[in-house]
């Protein structure tokens, strides 16, 4: 079954408001089974919404439209469907008491102008509101169905799932839309899509989407099909192609985040860790803890942006800064160093960098960075050159830490074979087996 959604509201169309009910009606209803081939945003406007309404039915069997059904005079999604329809509105007595009823329990009288609210295109099925004064409406209506939601998500969703869902799962074939998240790191877009695409090509009833985010790509696999696991094999068969395409730079296989993906490996290997932050300006930080459960082991970090509180509160050496510069290996290497030490952690992890605008040289341009992860085996150093503009630079560094940190524990302090995207070293030795850090746990998550 295709559908069509129609979201209504001309503050939809202004820059403030944005039209989200869709992109849950879209899940839902891909969770049944049905597709969604096409979404309006329409203003409060009879002739709009009298053309967008008509195109929609030409077009396909469902159509979901939210919104425009309060009690002001803007609000006409119900007498303009009943136009279209050719159906007389009728007052429907029982909605009326409700809707009294539920200005009564407020100790309220019901203003006039709500009374519109219970009038119902002949034909139709009210959708029962107990969280706001204006029902939904059911039309079926020669092969076609009409569902008219109210505007406010949380009157909208639970709606849709107590009385649409069930009338459309009485409905709907058995095909389902079987959906696989991949996310990558250290990969521009354009890498990415040279190397899977030689695989999804191979694959033409499989959707594949490619989407750039800030340090990070996102692959979608999407299939419809009513055979579940012959689905699933395909797209396992293409996630193993990927995952030798993409080598270590998938991060992620169900949607989560690299923030999580991370606190995730924190946790299984009983590790903690700490961070000497400049150019992200604790963004690292904020990121690691913005996880609940965040205690078990951050431990706790520092913004220092002056050299002298690099010196005092992650003991930078003073003439390491002289000598090297602040934005440099060797001060990236002590400042994980550092941090560690002072926080007393496994894991140590020490950022500088030029965010920019300003303070780039030809040496050192803007978005340079230095991330440097320090454990007891070691310190690894990565220099990464980050395109954009401060914010996205910013974002990047702090992805690009947590991915050295990932892949800390995917080989458990060793050289990746895939080398060029994982540290050089400095300074000192690094730990391959036996280093300090317990066994890397099993990336798959649960
Ligand atoms: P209405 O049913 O047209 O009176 O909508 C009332 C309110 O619901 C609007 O002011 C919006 O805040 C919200 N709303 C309406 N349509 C949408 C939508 N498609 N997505 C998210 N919020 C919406
Ligand atoms: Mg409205």
């Amino acid at each position: 079954m295709k559908a069509e959604i129609i979201a209504v509201g001309s503050e939809l169309l202004t820059p403030d408001r944005l039209d989200t009910n869709s992109l849950f009606l879209t899940e839902e209803l891909n969770k049944l089974g049905v597709e969604v081939v096409r979404k309006s945003v329409v203003g409060d406007n009879r002739e709009d919404l009298l053309a967008a309404f008509r195109e929609s039915r030409n077009r396909v069997e469902l159509v979901i439209a939210c919104g425009g059904l309060g009690p002001t005079e803007d609000d006409m999604t119900r007498e303009t469907v009943a136009e279209l329809l050719g159906r007389k509105l009728v007052r429907d007595p029982a909605i009326l008491q409700a809707i009294e009823g539920r200005f009564r329990s407020f100790k309220r009288e019901m203003p006039e102008i709500n009374a519109r609210q219970a009038m119902v295109p002949e034909g139709a099925e009210a959708l029962d509101n107990p969280r706001g004064t204006a029902p939904g409406l059911w039309i079926e209506d020669r092969g076609h169905m009409v569902a008219l939601l109210p505007g406010p998500p949380r009157e909208m969703k639970p709606m849709f799932l107590e009385h649409v869902l069930p009338k459309l799962a009485r409905r709907v074939s058995g095909v389902r839309v079987i959906h696989r998240e991949l996310r990558v790191t250290g990969l521009g877009e354009s890498h990415v899509e040279q190397r899977i695409a030689p695989i999804y090509k191979r694959y033409p009833d499989v959707n594949t989407t490619v989407l750039a985010a800030p340090g990070e790509v996102q692959v979608h696999l999407r299939i419809w099909s009513d055979d579940f696991g012959h689905a699933n094999r395909i797209l396992d068969e293409i996630v193993q192609g990927f995952d030798i395409a993409l080598t270590d730079r998938i991060f992620s296989r169900d949607g989560s985040t690299l923030d999580e993906v991370v606190a995730q490996l924190l946790l299984l290997n009983n590790a903690t860790i700490s961070a000497a932050e400049s150019c992200t300006g604790g963004l690292f930080a904020q990121r690691l803890t913005s996880i609940a459960g965040s205690s078990a082991y951050f431990l706790g970090g520092v913004v220092c942006y002056s050299n002298e509180l690099k010196t005092a509160w992650a003991d930078v050496p003073a003439s390491l800064l002289q000598a090297k510069g602040a934005v440099s290996a060797e001060v990236a290497t002590a400042l994980a160093d550092g941090i560690r030490h002072r926080a007393g952690s496994l894991i140590g992890v020490g950022i500088t960098g030029i965010a920019g605008p300003g303070g780039g040289s030809d040496e050192k341009p803007v978005g340079t960075v230095h991330i440097a992860i320090s454990t007891a085996a070691g310190v690894k150093e990565r220099l990464v050159h980050f395109p954009g503009d401060r914010e996205m630079i910013r974002i990047q560094a702090s992805q690009a830490a947590l991915d050295m940190v990932r892949i800390h524990f995917l080989y458990n302090g060793a050289q990746s074979p895939h080398g060029s995207h994982v540290a050089k070293h400095v300074g000192g030795q690094v730990g391959g087996a036996g280093g300090a850090l317990p066994s890397p746990a099993p990336l798959k998550r649960s």
